[in-house]
């Protein structure tokens, strides 16, 4: 790509031959440490702070640094979301956002940015964060404008599935930080998709991906509970009286004692007559169609109408001589 930075070892011999001309200012591997820990851009006016004019223009012209922008400098290509978005002249959005703020997402390992118009088309500027997710909102074209709840969900809109939105939005709820008249005010301006996730957002579900399990059953025609009571557990979901199904919410168990507790709470369940499937994050991230095929082939078997221990009937026929 023209204009990116040069490999390291070219920019270590420019280093040793700058360090001659320089006297106090910093080597060029002291400069591109700063690029590092700033996760590879910086802003012009902050590397001025110690650098000449002559300097930065020569790192340039070296192929040390590179111009993504007017006024910012960039040694590499961006290693953190915020350096992507200084890169880029935008804001982070979408997933990238709401994960920051702790909310669930599905996974996504780009960094997501929301760009005004005249960015958003710039092609030689995505060039220097490639593997950016971009974003632009019609009528959202300042640079300066910060991210509301609003352009959040409308990117995010864009990069997720219905059912993804629905546990976004729960996800949101459950944070306390945003009531459900902030959400609906904020979908009213999305697309059909954000409308219809927001139609189907409940209270009450543990985890993100216990939402997208009811969302996908339901999407089934299966009736389901949620958080019902059975004995003296509060099982995630429930089919029909008797079929149980419990999400491990998380990609990882927080904790050994919960662990213990879930494999007890099940046994207690199956020993009561319940029949319980217990799915991993990974399950219902990746392999939902064995589970959904698992589970309906269950409710073929009339196994949420009775339960697991019932006694199977055997009718006598009395032979009559
Ligand atoms: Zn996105």
């Amino acid at each position: 790509m023209s204009g990116f930075p040069q490999p390291r070892s070219t920019r270590m011999r420019f280093a040793c031959r700058y360090a001659k001309l320089t006297g106090m200012q910093p080597s060029t591997d002291e400069i591109l440490a700063k690029f590092e820990a700033a996760g590879g851009v910086m802003q012009r006016a902050a590397l001025r702070r110690t650098c000449s004019a002559d300097r930065i223009q020569h790192l340039i012209e070296s192929g040390a640094l590179a111009q993504p922008r007017h006024g910012i400098l960039m040694a590499e290509e961006p290693t953190t979301p915020e350096a992507t978005a200084l890169a880029l002249g935008g804001n982070l959005t979408c997933v990238t956002l709401i994960k920051q703020r702790g909310y669930w997402t599905p996974r996504n390992s780009s960094t997501h940015v929301r760009l005004p118009k005249h960015r958003f088309h710039n092609a030689a500027l995505h060039a220097f964060a490639p593997a950016a997710k971009l974003h632009h909102l019609r009528g959202h074209d300042l640079s300066t404008e910060p991210e509301t709840l609003s352009t959040v969900l409308r990117c995010a809109e864009q990069c997720c599935e219905r059912d993804e939105l629905v546990a976004v939005m729960e996800s949101f709820l459950r944070g306390d930080t945003h009531s459900r008249t902030d959400i609906a005010t904020a979908v009213a301006s999305g697309r059909a998709k954000l409308r219809q996730a927001y139609r189907l957002v409940e209270f009450g579900a543990d985890s993100g991906v216990e939402t997208l399990v009811r969302v996908r059953l339901r999407e089934l025609g299966i009736k389901v509970r949620t958080q019902v009571k059975l004995l003296e557990w509060r099982v995630d979901l429930l089919i029909g009286e008797w079929l149980i199904v419990e999400v491990d919410g998380y990609s990882y168990h927080r904790d050994r004692d919960e662990f213990v507790r879930d494999r007890r709470k099940d046994r207690a369940l199956m020993n009561a007559g319940y029949h319980v499937r217990r799915f991993s994050y990974d399950d219902v991230m990746f392999e939902w169609a064995k589970c959904a095929k698992e589970l309906l082939k269950l409710i073929r078997a009339n196994k949420h109408l009775r339960p697991s221990n019932a006694k199977p009937v055997t009718r006598r026929v009395r032979r009559e001589n």
